[in-house]
């Protein structure tokens, strides 16, 4: 079940430059970077209500934030819910027909497991799933 927008992901050519306009923006500091190197991004996340926004910056040409720039401007890039068993949701969205990126979750930032579905079956919105990291699901 989704639970929630748990963040939306904003593509950058650079956190470093592009940081301090989105905290004056929210009002509300960075609290965590991290770089996902099996992604090829650095993240850097804004608390900003009950929700965050994750901006994403690439850390080589092959990643998919590089690509997304080559033809994108930056700005929006992906809107992630939190659901309650991530499992259970990727069983369910690939017998109702959806394509995932990911057929199993992986790690993602922020203690949490994620996985992506495709574009071409979300009507050109690319969807995280995420869910947060606990004991029993490491
Ligand atoms: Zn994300």
């Amino acid at each position: 079940m989704v639970k929630r927008i748990e963040h939306l992901g904003i593509a950058v050519e650079s956190i470093e430059d592009a940081l301090p306009m989105f905290e004056t923006l929210f009002s509300s500091e960075c609290y965590k970077e991290e770089v996902v190197e099996s992604e090829g991004v650095k993240t850097a996340f804004i608390q900003v209500g009950e929700s965050k926004i994750e901006l994403l910056e690439a850390t080589n040409s092959d990643s998919a934030i590089a690509k997304y720039l080559e033809k994108n401007r930056g700005g929006f890039h992906h809107v992630a819910f939190e659901v309650d068993d991530l499992d259970e949701e990727l069983v369910r969205l690939s017998k109702e027909g959806f394509r995932l990126i990911h057929q199993t979750p992986k790690d993602g930032a922020d203690n949490k497991r994620i996985a992506f579905l495709h574009p071409k079956s979300t009507k050109g919105l690319l969807v995280e799933l995420c869910q947060e990291k606990t004991l029993d699901s490491i």
